[in-house]
């Protein structure tokens, strides 16, 4: 197990990952290998296996086989510290699950102070700053139920970055919205992204899957079936079954 992060190497790597739950294969030889300051894109029906990859990248599910590796360390070695990894990596779900009784602040507050040590008046100003590039400076008193689905997710987001992740996971993070909300979570992850973040993002949205993607990987029942630039994939898709996914979709 190298202890020293490899910072040339891939952020993320998955090498011949098998996930299965009871009989039912989900994950099978799957491959990935995602650059530092690039965006990769998952897509594919669902079912597909697409929410188990990202959940196997963060260690919320076991593996039955393979190995990942994140900047050069193998997480998935039985004596790695699991929630160490965890908080070099920041998820966000469907549904915003941002904590009811507390504020904006609290919630993006949370995980820096309890987890990571961080002082009180180091995360606030750290949250606000992010609350601010994020259009939530207004916010940041308020409960969650006064804030839109968009501006939820937007402080979900938020959350995930407070902990200043190596690698950003995001996960169907627009399907739970009305569509004029979807906008404005793109574009956060728009911004995200030429600031340079490392993203692997499950998505449906496919006119943003390919517009954002340096990767796209195409999954079909738990196999990358298919992978490439967004050109590629979207403009010239090799195998049958991406190009009648493709054609279904878009
Ligand atoms: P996607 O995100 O692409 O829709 P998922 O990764 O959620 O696909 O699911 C892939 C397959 O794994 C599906 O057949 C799903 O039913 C199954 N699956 C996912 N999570 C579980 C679980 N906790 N237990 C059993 N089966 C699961
Ligand atoms: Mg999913």
């Amino acid at each position: 197990m190298s202890r020293n992060p490899d910072l040339n190497g891939p952020m993320l790597r998955m090498e011949s990952v098998r996930k299965t739950f009871g009989d039912s294969v989900v994950l099978r030889d799957v491959d990935l290998e995602v650059a530092p300051h690039t965006v990769t894109t998952l897509i594919g029906a669902s079912g597909s296996g697409k929410s188990t990859l990202l959940r196997c990248a963060n260690l919320l599910e076991e593996i039955d086989d393979g190995a990942i590796w994140l900047d050069g360390e193998e997480i998935t070695d039985p004596r790695v510290d699991q929630d160490a990894v965890r908080r070099r990596i920041g998820v966000v779900f469907q549904a915003y699950n941002l904590f009811p009784h507390m504020t904006v602040l609290e919630n993006i507050t949370l995980a820096p102070r309890r987890v990571h040590g961080v002082n009180r008046a180091e995360a606030e100003a750290h949250a606000r700053e992010l609350l601010d590039r994020l259009g939530l400076g207004a916010k940041a008193g308020e409960y969650p139920d006064r804030l839109s689905g968009g501006q939820q997710q937007r402080a979900a987001i938020v959350r995930a970055l407070a902990v200043r992740p190596r690698l950003l996971l995001l996960d169907e993070i627009t399907a739970a919205l009305d569509p004029e909300l979807v906008g404005e979570v793109l574009n956060v992850v728009r911004d995200l992204k030429n600031d340079g973040m490392t993203m692997v993002l499950a998505t449906h949205e496919m006119g943003f899957a390919r517009e954002v993607a340096d990767q796209v990987c195409f999954l079909d029942g738990g196999v990358i079936l298919e992978r490439g630039s967004a050109e590629d994939i979207f403009g010239n898709p090799q195998q049958e079954r991406t190009q009648r996914f493709l054609r279904r979709i878009v």
